[in-house]
């Protein structure tokens, strides 16, 4: 049978890499009951984290998305990428989720990266709470974290909880219980027995005063969004807890506040009332606006369409993740409306084919479940598609409908790989392969020759988020070499060209004359376009074809300049001339390559770099000395602003000039600046940058 929409739950745990999301995730599925331990990242004993034991048992799979109970709703907890250097990934999941838990070291605060992220939160409108985990660290500090997600995220943080002490246990003052504010009682946790318990005491006498200020806050925020909560409190009359809940969902749900909670979730403490929230505070699918897309259907194509999470309404989803499997990929899907059937066919409108759905799957953790239907809200994981990949649209035959499909950028930067021993060898190929397809904008290519694998990505802390995890999660030994900036080229003008060929072979003369024009074309899709426009009668098809081959793999081999990949080439074949002896394939194909090395040449060749987007904060002292420095790495600054003692710096420089910028940045802020980068552009490189790659 398919979940009942309204208690679904679409979530993500959003946090920067070490805040600890999996740890987080691991006491979730213990507490519902859906694992038997809870698995700890530092003894390799996780279930949502990759290794060897769970490769064999093939439940890699919980990269997409892991299903649990809570309280009598359905939790599909999506998996998103730790880091945000890759922001298309992130993006992809913030369009399948329906509200997010974001998690904050109570040490490290809140770093750029989640700055990031929060705000692409804000752009798919998504609502959300706050965790501050590790409150069992040395220096955690709730208020400090808390000031932080007000000012650098812009936020509306309202603290529903606070901790009771903070460090390490065994020292004193430890971090040992919580306060519930909606509940007003102190909250222990017990995950000494089979099943976690935690117990509401009554709080503490030397905690009331605490206890009360934090509380009257709460209600002095509320008060705002509810006229009968404020005529309680006026009256001085009890306020039931389920008004606090319902008004603190309406006001979370409306994106105007995050509600904010804290724990640790490496000794259990505070894990279960972030499932309570997430049932109590964020959106189910029910509440979710209509989604809009277009008829990609000849007569009526363009229109607008739009399908209500309703079963009533036509299928239609869209694909997220697509996770090899043993026997075929798993497509996961997000089903906006309509449900989907086992065994029936569907639509796939951005590539106009249909596709069979074989087989549906829920992944729980401790088991899989075959499923004959999956209702709106849900997701759901498919076999048998065969042409659906990331960002797809999928919808019923007879009603199509077109989603905005998800763009991804090109990698900017990439990194040579060696495994340490042959034995590493093909296990490093799988992984890669693994990692490849879970992440579109991660490329592995080997090189035969030198036996290394060259690896790319979004910048450098996406190369070294992958390099962390073939050695952290993996346990892969691999020797990395330096980062490079990945360049391309292209060229500056159009120009038109004849090749030739004077070449003698076996004694005979051969010959072949091929006339190509060569462009640059912003709009095409593909990095490389060769277009035959060679009157038919001129020159014999078979001829012109293997010219033509020629021509795209010349193509594929890079340019001029440093031999880079070129990029937004158009060449187009415009007529050819033959003889009547010693005219064949071999003098056409000598011809193209001479006509290619001309036209490139002729047309001005030109290196393109990378730039990427910085958005930087920093404490205003700093701003001038950002920009100075920005403006040192060729850099352009498009905005400054002041946030009370903070400012915003909003910037582009190329990518290499920002090697070892975090450290850079540090350095120039006393560390109190704040950080990302993101791939904005390819953009013509000077003169000068261009000759250091010339001989
Ligand atoms: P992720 O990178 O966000 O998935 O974070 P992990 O869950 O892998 O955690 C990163 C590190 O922080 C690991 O060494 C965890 O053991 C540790 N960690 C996670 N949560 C806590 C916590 O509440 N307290 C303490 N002291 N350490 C934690
Ligand atoms: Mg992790």
């Amino acid at each position: 049978m398919a979940r009942k929409l309204e208690t679904i739950r679409n979530i993500g745990i959003i946090a920067h890499i070490d805040a600890g999301k999996t740890t987080v995730t691991e006491r979730m599925l213990f507490n519902s009951g859906e694992s038997h331990r809870a698995g700890e990242v530092d003894k390799g004993t996780t279930t949502t984290d990759f290794d060897e034991e769970e490769q064999q048992r093939g439940i890699t799979i919980y990269s997409a998305c892991v299903t649990f109970n809570w309280d009598d709703h359905v939790i599909n907890l999506i998996d998103t990428p730790g880091h945000v250097d890759f922001t298309a990934e992130v993006e992809r999941c913030m369009r399948v989720l329906d509200g997010g838990v974001v998690v904050f070291s109570a040490r490290e605060g809140v770093e750029a990266q989640s700055q990031t992220v929060w705000k692409q939160a804000d752009k798919y409108q998504v609502p959300r709470f706050a965790f501050i985990n590790k409150m069992d660290r040395e220096g955690a500090n709730f208020e400090a974290v808390l000031e932080q997600i007000e000012k650098r995220l812009n936020a509306n943080p309202v603290p529903i909880q606070i901790p009771v002490g903070s460090g390490p246990p065994h020292t004193s003052g430890a971090f040992r219980a919580i306060i519930d504010l909606v509940k007003m009682k102190m909250l222990t946790f017990d995950s000494s027995g089979k099943k976690p318990v935690v117990n509401e005491e009554e709080i503490p006498e030397e905690l009331e005063e605490e206890a009360d200020y934090w509380r009257e806050r709460l209600l002095e925020v509320l008060y705002k969004y509810s006229n009968e909560l404020f005529e309680l409190a006026l009256s001085e009359e009890p306020i039931p807890e389920e008004l606090l809940h319902s008004t603190l969902r309406e006001a979370t749900l409306a994106r105007q506040i995050q509600p904010v909670l804290c724990g640790s979730a490496l000794d259990g403490i505070g894990v279960q009332p972030v499932l309570d929230a997430v049932v109590h505070y964020l959106p189910s699918p029910a509440d979710m606006p209509a989604v809009i897309g277009t008829n990609p259907d000849g007569k009526k194509k363009d229109k607008e369409e739009t399908r209500k999470p309703s079963i009533k309404e036509p299928f239609c989803g869209l694909v997220f993740k697509v996770i090899p499997e043993k026997h075929g990929d798993m497509t996961w899907v997000r089903i906006y409306s309509g449900e989907l059937k086992a065994n029936s066919r569907l639509l796939n409108p951005g590539t106009g084919k249909k596709e069979n759905c074989a087989q549906l799957w829920h992944i729980q953790a401790s088991r899989k479940d075959q499923v004959d239907t999956a209702g709106t809200g849900d997701i759901v994981g498919v076999i048998g598609l065969r042409n659906s990949i990331t960002g797809d649209t999928l919808c019923d035959t007879r009603n199509p409908i077109l989603l905005e499909s998800i763009e991804f950028p090109k990698a900017v930067m990439s990194m040579a790989i060696e495994p340490d021993s042959s034995a590493e060898k093909d296990k490093l190929a799988d992984v890669l392969e693994m990692m490849r397809r879970q992440d579109p904008t991660f490329k592995a290519i080997q090189n035969k020759e030198t036996g290394q694998t060259v690896i790319s990505g979004m910048g450098e802390l996406h190369l070294e988020v992958i390099r962390h995890r073939l050695l952290r999660d993996f346990k892969l030994n691999v020797r990395v070499h330096k980062p490079r900036v990945s360049y391309r080229e292209t060229v500056k003008k159009k120009a038109r060209v004849t090749g030739e060929c004077h070449r003698i072979v076996a004694g005979q003369q051969l010959f072949a004359k091929l006339e190509i024009e060569i462009e640059r074309n912003e709009a095409q899709e593909e990095s490389v376009v060769v277009i035959n426009r060679c009157p038919v009668d001129s020159v014999p098809f078979e001829l012109i074809n293997a010219a033509v081959e020629e021509l795209k793999a010349r193509g594929e081999g890079g340019g001029m300049i440093g031999g880079f990949p070129l990029n937004e080439l158009k060449i187009t074949v415009l007529g050819g001339e033959v003889a009547e002896v010693g005219t064949n394939e071999t003098a056409f194909i000598i011809a193209a390559g001479n006509a290619f090395d001309k036209g490139l040449e002729a047309a001005s060749p030109v290196l393109l770099e990378p730039v990427m987007r910085l958005h930087i904060s920093t404490p205003e002292e700093y701003v001038g000395d950002f920009v100075g420095d920005i403006l040192k790495r060729r850099g352009e600054v498009e905005k400054t602003e002041s946030r009370g003692q903070e400012a915003i710096v909003e910037a582009s420089a190329p990518l290499a000039e920002l090697f070892g910028y975090s450290g850079a940045m540090r350095s120039l802020s006393k560390g109190l600046a704040n950080c990302s980068i993101e791939p904005l552009d390819y953009k013509e490189a000077p003169p000068e940058v261009a000759k250091s790659f010339m001989f």
